[in-house]
């Protein structure tokens, strides 16, 4: 941790929370963390709506993790109820009661959250990117706080006394205050948006493509008039960009003007790594916390970001004994993602080998895995972290 050891910094402005990174899991982080009363700075890189490299289906349980308010049904969207898992031709089917999902354009619902936070009164500060972190003391006060240099503030020092690093799978932030930074070791994904010509006749399916290596899995998620076609997996780049070639045989031809095949990493080793520090904690792909089989990360990047404002409230609660978030954070990890991982990893590699041994049986699988009703699945207590009131306060605007 780079740590200032004099203290001639004028605190221009400090902040009870600094964010960074406005992705779906900051968002939330910070709307929940306003919504409690803490005052919010919010960094991003980009301007909303930015482009996001995703299969846009968002599970029933990360639904469940957002605020009641969230007008999540404002955004066009697709339910889902049907999974099939195609395998040599033949499509395997599970037909669900219940919702299992949306399929959606990440760009819209990362805005929808964005937009969501600013109401509960962040201040988001877009088009700003953080480039260090430090700690310092400042004159008169017995706490340590997190410093800010961002491409904008020059001239003004921001302070934070608690840090979120939500700054997405290619982090550069968390390793300066003492994290376990950049994922050496990670999954890919490959996705390109299709828009069509004419209405698509299926919608609300999951089509699933088992890829005939460990860990690979193709897909296409129909929108009303676009599909969101992707390939993910422990394999190189270059084997998956193959291997969509081979299931998308038109779009290798060469259609530019669907746009291009982009990568982006699927981190999931961090359940093992180091998330918090002091009073600064990692969350979302920052943190490595993508579904192991399924490269879902939206329900892990929600998750996370309850832990980690329950953690900082509770901190600030007891402000007089100095106890860390990170001293309250890291147990609520072990019990919510590294023992969860421990047995996620056998039961993620048992669903890889269903995917190719026994195709049929897979669809209502992967079904209970979004249900969290699989045995190695690990739903959070809200309740017992103390922030589903969170979820549903009135905040009168
Ligand atoms: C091909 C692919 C398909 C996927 N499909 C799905 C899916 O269908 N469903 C699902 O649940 N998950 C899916 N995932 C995983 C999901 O996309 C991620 O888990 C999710 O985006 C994590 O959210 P996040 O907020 O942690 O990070 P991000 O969404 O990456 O957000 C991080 C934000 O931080 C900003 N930022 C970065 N550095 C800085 C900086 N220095 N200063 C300021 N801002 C910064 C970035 O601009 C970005 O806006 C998929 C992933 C891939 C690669």
């Amino acid at each position: 941790m780079d740590r200032l050891s004099t203290s001639s910094e004028c605190p221009d402005k400090v902040y009870d929370l600094a964010i960074i990174g406005a992705g779906p899991a900051g968002s939330l982080a910070a709307a929940l963390a306003a919504r409690a009363g803490l005052s919010v700075i919010m960094f991003e890189q980009k301007k909303h709506p930015r482009t996001k490299i995703c299969g846009g289906f968002i599970s029933s349980r990360a639904i469940s993790l957002l605020p009641h308010d969230l007008e999540l049904l404002s955004l066009q969207s697709q339910p889902v109820y049907q999974i099939s898992v195609i395998k040599n031709r033949t499509p395997h089917t599970y037909n669900s009661k219940t919702r299992l999902g949306l399929v959606l354009k990440r760009d819209k619902l990362d805005q929808l959250l964005a937009e969501y936070a600013v109401r509960t009164g962040v201040k988001l500060k877009e088009n700003e990117t953080v480039e260090s972190v430090q700690t310092v003391k400042p004159d008169g006060n017995n706490k340590d706080l997190y410093l800010f240099k961002t491409t904008k503030n020059e001239d003004v020092n921001i302070f934070a006394s608690y840090l979120i690093i939500a700054d997405g799978a290619n982090s550069n932030n968390a390793d300066q205050v003492g994290l376990s930074g950049k994922h050496r070791f990670c999954g890919w994904g490959l996705s390109k948006i299709i828009n069509l010509k004419s209405p698509v006749a299926e919608t609300g399916i999951l089509k699933f493509y088992p890829l005939p290596f460990l860990g690979g899995m193709g897909w296409s998620f129909s929108g009303s008039d676009w599909a969101n076609h992707g390939v993910g997996g422990l394999a190189g780049r270059k084997y998956l960009a193959r291997a969509y070639n081979k299931l998308f045989p038109s779009e290798a031809k060469g259609n530019r003007e669907q746009g291009k095949l982009n990568s982006w990493p699927l981190p999931f080793l961090g359940p093992l790594k180091k998330n918090a520090n002091y009073n600064s904690i990692a969350i979302g792909d920052a943190a490595g916390l993508v579904e192991p089989f399924s490269g879902e990360g939206l329900y892990n990047s929600f998750k996370s970001a309850h832990l980690a404002i329950s953690a900082i409230l509770k901190s600030m609660a007891e402000i007089d004994s100095q106890v860390t978030a990170a001293e309250i954070y890291n147990p609520l990890f072990r019990k919510y993602f590294y023992f969860a991982f421990i047995k996620t990893l056998p039961g993620a590699a048992l669903l890889h080998a269903r995917s190719i041994l026994a195709s049929s049986t897979l669809p209502s699988q992967i079904a209970a895995l979004m249900n969290n009703s699989l045995w190695f699945n690990q739903a959070l207590d809200l309740s017992a972290i103390g922030t589903d009131r969170l979820l549903v306060k009135d905040i009168g605007d």
